[in-house]
């Protein structure tokens, strides 16, 4: 697993804020850890600086004298959530009408601003960690501007969730080249060919900071003409691609849609597989053995995001073609689920749906059949542990940084509480509040009406 590669230390990516040693101590009406264990009533965390000294039931844990007391009654506690597999350059579906206008339209100086608010929108919603995997444009590739929003909210001039940024390494037309118009003029280095070329092109993303490297191993669903069971790299290309992410210890997260992908991804020692949509038995097995986590990516499945891509103006084509993979993506969700492999969620969030709303992914598990117990763990500590950061995060317990969300509700009763912004109380993000809507507080991240949709056509 992700976690005993000594090789990869993503926890390096970005400064450990100060201790400042104030001691908060939480109290809520329940809570769940992330491990999977029995829900604890009355908890009580103590909190100091940005990491958990103790927690337990009411009674059981000392208060310190003096500590702050931050009561957010009658919520349950979990852990920060995470999306392992999230866009938030996509060009752009909360402010513009037309995706393929905006990528005509929108400067990449003013998607940047974009990604910071999308991301906000996310933590907003209780993600407190995003991996996000990278984005093209025109002008070339995005790595640049999303590590300077990852490193901007680092340094804490900016508030936002913390970021793991992906850099797209991938072939000439492959699906992710296929995100842009194909007509769209190519400026800079977007795409590689032959393994030394994407050598170049890995090392160029990790020169400019990037925390994976992502790559694409198969075509798609949302873009253009191409098939999803097209080949989209070599094994050697592919080979490539991972031993450079390895070399300077970072992970690379591979997009599969067929069990050829899976299997190369497997053969190159890929540290996460993207996406469920096709399937075999034997390949389920191998994927298994490896230890490697999957993203599901089903919320981009459903009908409703379908809908939504129609109404940003996706082509027919591309529709009919997302229809068609929805019926094996939730088949082998299933199988994966029953097998037993690890699942972080993510949600492939850019197109649809619209950024805040990530736990709808959760509602989709557990309509197929995943507990809800198992489904806030896919968000917390499973997803922790894919993206290497499971020493730190994930779970609520000692030790661990202090990224805890107070839900006005029970998730476990009903999951779609977690996609509610008013059942949203609070976020904190290392030990500090980012969002406060307690009875008698309105702290948002992202004020409230603030913003307006954009429309050039
Ligand atoms: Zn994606």
């Amino acid at each position: 697993m992700a976690d005993n590669k000594q090789w990869w230390k993503p926890e390096a990516a970005w400064p450990t804020p100060e201790n400042k040693g104030k001691t908060v101590v939480l109290t809520g009406a329940k809570l769940i850890d992330g491990n999977g264990g029995p829900v604890i009533d009355n908890p009580v965390i103590v909190i100091k600086g940005e990491r958990i000294v103790a927690v337990g039931a009411k009674g059981k844990v000392q208060v310190p004298p003096g500590a702050e007391i931050l009561d957010v009654a009658g919520c349950t506690l979990i852990p920060g959530m995470m999306d392992c597999h999230i866009h938030t350059a996509m060009f752009n579906c909360m402010t513009f009408h037309n995706h393929r206008v905006a990528q005509w339209e929108v400067t990449p100086q003013l998607q940047q601003m974009y990604s910071l608010f999308h991301a906000q929108n996310c933590f907003d919603m209780g993600f407190t960690t995003l991996r996000d995997l990278g984005m093209n444009s025109s002008r070339g590739l995005f790595t640049q501007e999303l590590c300077a929003v990852r490193d901007s909210i680092n340094a804490g001039i900016l508030e936002g969730p913390r970021m793991l940024i992906g850099g797209f390494t991938t072939i000439t037309g492959s699906h992710l080249d296929l995100i842009q118009p194909r007509a769209m003029p190519r400026s800079g280095f977007n795409n590689g060919d032959g393994p030394y070329e994407l050598r170049k092109l890995a090392r160029t993303n990790l020169l400019w900071g990037c925390d994976v490297v992502k790559t694409c191993a198969s075509g798609g669903g949302g873009t253009d003409k191409e098939e999803p069971d097209i080949v989209n790299m070599t094994q050697e290309e592919l080979d490539a691609i991972c031993d450079e992410a390895h070399a300077f210890h970072k992970a690379a997260a591979v997009h599969c849609f067929t069990t050829n992908a899976q299997r190369k991804a497997i053969k190159a020692g890929a540290d996460t597989i993207e996406h469920m949509v096709y399937s075999d038995d034997e390949t389920i097995g191998m994927i298994k053995e490896a230890g490697i986590p999957v993203t599901p990516t089903l919320a981009h499945r459903t009908d409703h995001a379908i809908q939504l891509r129609r109404e940003l103006g996706t082509a027919e084509f591309v529709l009919s073609k997302l229809k068609k993979l929805q019926p094996h993506c939730y088949t082998t969700f299933q199988k994966m689920y029953k097998a037993g492999i690890k699942i972080a969620m993510g949600t492939d969030m850019g197109f649809e749906p619209q950024f805040g709303t990530n736990s709808w992914e959760l509602e989709v598990y557990v309509g197929l059949g995943m507990t809800p117990m198992h489904a806030i763990q896919t968000a917390t500590k499973n997803a922790a542990e894919a993206i290497g950061l499971g020493r730190d995060l994930g779970t609520i317990e000692t030790g661990k940084y202090a990224d805890i969300v107070a839900v006005n509700g029970d998730p476990l009763a009903d999951i779609r509480v977690l996609q509610e912004k008013k059942c949203i109380h609070m976020v904190m993000k290392e030990g500090k509040v980012y969002a406060d809507r307690r009875p008698g507080h309105s702290k948002n991240v992202v004020p409230v009406d603030g913003w307006k949709k954009i429309d050039y056509l």
